[in-house]
């Protein structure tokens, strides 16, 4: 009699299409307290969700990966329980995999490029992230072998996202590093920036102190420019330095009217609300006047932050932006967490003028209808205002929130270092050289305003550039 393969006659389980969703706090909760909204997937939601992976044996959802996790192995660790070998497995690439978890634009990176995401929606591969990286924090860390000491030295300006992940890197490779961070806290935007109830500060400090644990010098309140230049790093012994330091500088609308009280760039409010916890005052003591109207002007993450915060504190918050909803460049699921929350937009609109009262705070402002017209050379619809259709706003606080530009300080302290002279970024090739011998830089400094996950690529392809360079160096 023929035998028959169990295995072979054994039906496949259906694939479920919908993905398991992340419980979230109830908007009307939410919009009046400071933690986290998403809040991660139980051991049941992650097996469940693990289990909708395909384990392609050509997975392109690493290539959508810009420091390329090892995504099929760390799920497939997911469905057989073993977590610590899963966050290991994570961490040989990404340093920072509870941040990113978070706060990548997943939709637009790995998942998009799930094959499952062709007939319903792609794995969730950034909540799985999460949950493994949370696992690892309530169970303590691990901390990898390290190679030998190789001897060279090696500077790292700025402790963000592209600096952590050079300065991980480099030290698992054996060199010594010292990271210089201006701030008197380390993680950059994730611990300035983004807001506690997207990004708890705890999990920030949390991934900074495992790159400490790995043997990185984090030197805080060290402003490269001021307390030393790069040059002079170089002539006392250091071998290659990587610059990270990021486009904190803020743009403004120039728009008359723009210095009068009550008006802030989006960076000094968030830094206020979330580095100073201007929310918790009196507790901590930093003042923060916000009145009851307060608009915001734009449309990405940051301007999407500072809605959240301001409806937080007690606004009623309208954000003003001059395309329309489709061309909002903040995460999708941002936008969507913010209006569920009570966000009100008046899109197609741009300010013109801003009126103070007596006491030189800002109480209205004028704006102008826009009309959107073809694609401009990035590919996104450019704008024209549309003439005679002006309108006044009354507001109490306004917050620009319009993009940033790189700050020049080490710019103009090192010779020879070659920049756009347009968006004031360093310039850089492939691997993250700049024009100088032994200097690499990545993240927002090289390429203006960009995403967490983009910072960490760049300094992961520096670091390995300068292994290279380091090895090679007489
Ligand atoms: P940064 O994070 O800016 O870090 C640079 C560090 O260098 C800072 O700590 C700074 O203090 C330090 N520094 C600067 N100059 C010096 C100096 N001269 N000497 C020493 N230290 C210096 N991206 C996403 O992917 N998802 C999001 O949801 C998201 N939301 C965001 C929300 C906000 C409010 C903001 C502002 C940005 C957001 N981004 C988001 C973008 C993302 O945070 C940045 O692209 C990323 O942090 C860039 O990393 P970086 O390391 O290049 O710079
Ligand atoms: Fe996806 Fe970001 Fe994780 Fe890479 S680091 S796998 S892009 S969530
Ligand atoms: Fe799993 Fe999707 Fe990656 Fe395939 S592409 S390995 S299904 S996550």
């Amino acid at each position: 009699m023929e035998s028959v393969n169990v295995a072979e006659t054994k039906p496949k389980p259906k694939l479920k299409k919908e993905a398991v969703e992340m419980p979230k706090q109830e908007p009307k909760v939410r919009a009046k307290n400071f933690n986290e909204v998403a809040l991660g997937y139980t051991e049941e939601m992650a097996l469940e969700e693990a289990s909708r992976c395909l384990q392609c044996p050509k997975p392109q959802c690493v290539t959508g990966c810009p420091v390329e996790v090892p995504i099929p192995q760390f799920i497939k660790c997911i469905r057989e329980k073993k977590y610590a070998e899963g966050i290991a497995t994570i961490k040989t690439k990404n340093a920072l995999p509870a941040v990113c978890g978070r706060v990548c634009p997943q939709e637009e990176q790995c998942q998009a490029k799930c094959v499952v995401g062709k007939v319903g929606q792609p794995v969730s591969i950034g909540r799985l992230e999460r949950f493994l990286a949370d696992w690892e924090r309530d169970h303590g860390f691990q901390i990898p072998e390290k190679a030998p000491p190789t001897g060279k030295k090696v500077a790292i300006v700025g402790a963000g996202p592209a600096g952590l992940t050079a300065a991980a890197d480099l030290v698992k490779l054996g060199h010594d590093v010292t990271i210089y961070e201006a701030l008197h806290v380390g993680g950059g935007v994730l611990i300035y920036g983004i807001p506690e109830f997207r990004l708890p500060k705890a999990i920030v400090r949390n991934e900074v102190e495992y790159i400490q644990k790995l043997g990185v010098d984090l030197r805080l309140g060290n402003l490269v420019g001021r307390t030393h230049t790069i040059p002079e790093l170089m002539k006392s012994g250091t071998d290659a330095v990587f610059i990270g330091s990021g486009a904190g500088l803020p743009q403004f609308t120039g728009c008359p009217g723009e210095n009068l009280g009550g008006i802030y760039s989006a960076n000094e409010f968030l830094i206020r609300v979330n580095l100073m916890k201007a929310y918790a005052f009196p507790e901590y003591d930093t003042p923060l006047r916000i009145g009851k109207h307060v608009v915001v002007i734009g449309g990405g993450n940051v301007a999407m932050d500072c809605a959240r915060c301001s409806m937080r504190l007690g606004a009623d918050v309208c954000l003003v932006y001059r395309r329309s909803r489709d061309e909002l460049p903040a995460r999708q699921e941002e936008i969507e967490n913010a209006e569920e929350e009570g966000l009100v937009c008046k899109f197609l609109a741009a300010p013109v003028e801003f009126y103070g009262d007596e006491k030189g705070w800002v109480k209205s402002m004028k704006c102008i209808c826009m009309e959107l017209c073809a694609p401009d050379a990035s590919g996104r619809r450019s704008v024209k205002p549309i003439p005679g259709s002006e309108f006044t706003m009354d507001v109490d606080t306004v917050i620009i929130a319009i993009g940033q530009t790189p700050n020049p300080i080490i710019q103009r302290t090192t010779e020879g270092l070659v920049t756009n002279p347009k968006h004031g970024t360093i310039n850089v090739d492939e691997n993250g050289k700049t024009s100088l011998e032994g200097v690499y830089a990545g993240g927002d400094v090289a390429t203006g305003a960009a995403t967490v996950i983009s910072a960490m690529g760049m300094g992961k392809k520096a670091a390995k550039a300068m292994h290279e360079y380091l090895m090679n160096k007489k």
